[in-house]
């Protein structure tokens, strides 16, 4: 994430901060500050109201971060690679590479982050009540969040641990693809009965939740029948061989004319039949039709393989923005693929599912 601070490692795992965390910390701070107990510090004394505020307000993050923690060691015990733990004003996300589609190994990793919340609520409850005072208060604030932590984490469905716990339930009966659209389809619904209650209840939080959570099974379920989908198919398979390219000298002005007569809004720049770089409309936009394309174009090329995974180019062009990707073997160009090109297979393979379905 941007714009975000590092300010741990911890068992090799950066742990980044988002300034938005900062406004939540005051507003956090002030909350517990206006607050009478059991929700607040209102009845302490000046000096350990304002201490034990903004203390609370920490630990709700660290509470966060020991939940993300949770699932992020778990997952490296399966060989997942983790980025880092990003924490901002709606908690903390772990950025973990491929979750396992294991069933077993992801309801691992996914009940690793409730159970460490519900452990920490137990503790802290059992601690509020041996001690007295503020710090027994500040027990119990957090024994009440890591709780709420805990039972919102295990809503039945994505992108909340629930929904990788149903999924990782239904998946093993079933396909991985199959398993995540019912399991989707299981969040989709819950969404949709918590914003009627919402709106009916004129409750803006539950609204949004339930918006959340619409539109994370939404794209889950979207990646994971692109990934099926394309997973029976390499680059090499789908991609278009014949290639329209440019060379370095060609002009600016040419190639708006190709883009005109073609609509492809970006070209490859071959030298000696080697990719030297790529000419997109950004960069064209705002150059003197008579300058050499070697003088606006990207030099920085993604590429791919003809033996890559289908499944590359929709992950690369939806994390890149990017919407054509050349591919090179040998360091010669060998085809390319475009959007449009993932687009139409995705139809066509939609197709022959609903005629093989009809055939079954
Ligand atoms: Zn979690």
């Amino acid at each position: 994430m941007d714009s975000s601070l590092r300010i741990a490692r911890i068992a090799g795992i950066d742990v980044m901060i988002h300034w938005s965390l900062f406004i939540i910390l005051f507003v956090l701070s002030s909350y517990f500050y206006v607050s009478h107990t059991p929700f607040g510090f209102a009845n302490l004394g000046d000096f350990e109201r304002i201490a034990f505020s903004i203390l609370a307000s920490i630990f709700v993050f660290v509470a966060v971060l020991l939940h993300e923690l949770a699932h992020s060691l778990v997952a490296m015990r399966y060989g997942v690679k983790v980025r880092g733990i990003v924490l901002f004003i709606f908690g903390g996300v772990a950025m973990m590479e491929k979750i396992p589609k294991n069933p077993k190994e992801e309801l691992a990793i996914a009940l690793a982050g409730p159970l460490t919340s519900l452990l920490i609520a137990i503790l802290s409850f059992f601690a509020a009540l041996i001690t007295a005072g503020g710090i027994s208060m500040f027990f119990l604030i957090s024994a009440y969040f890591n709780a709420i932590l805990t039972i919102f984490n295990l809503i039945p469905a994505f992108p909340m641990d629930g929904g990788r716990v149903l999924r990782s339930l239904i998946a093993r009966r079933t396909s991985y693809s199959k398993a995540t659209k019912t399991a989707a389809g299981i969040g989709k619904a819950i969404a949709v009965a918590m914003g009627i209650i919402g709106f009916f209840s004129l409750n803006i939080w539950l609204l949004l939740i339930a918006l959340f959570i619409y539109l994370g099974a939404s794209e889950e379920e979207k990646i994971v029948t692109a990934e099926d989908l394309f997973s029976r198919f390499t680059i090499g398979d789908i991609m278009t061989r014949t290639v329209i390219s440019v060379s370095p000298e060609t002009k600016v002005g040419e190639v708006i004319d190709l883009m005109f007569r073609y609509k492809h809004l970006g070209y490859p720049v071959v030298k000696d039949g080697e990719l030297v770089g790529i000419v997109a409309l950004k960069d064209i936009m705002h150059a003197d039709p008579n300058a050499k394309v070697e003088d606006v174009m990207s030099r920085e090329v993604i590429t791919l393989k003809p033996e890559d995974p289908a499944f590359e180019a929709f992950r690369i062009m939806g994390e890149k923005g990017i919407g054509r990707i050349p591919v090179v073997e040998n360091g010669k160009i060998a085809g390319i693929v475009s959007r449009s090109d993932l687009m139409k297979i995705r139809e066509l393979l939609d197709f022959l599912e609903v005629l093989e379905w009809k055939r079954s």
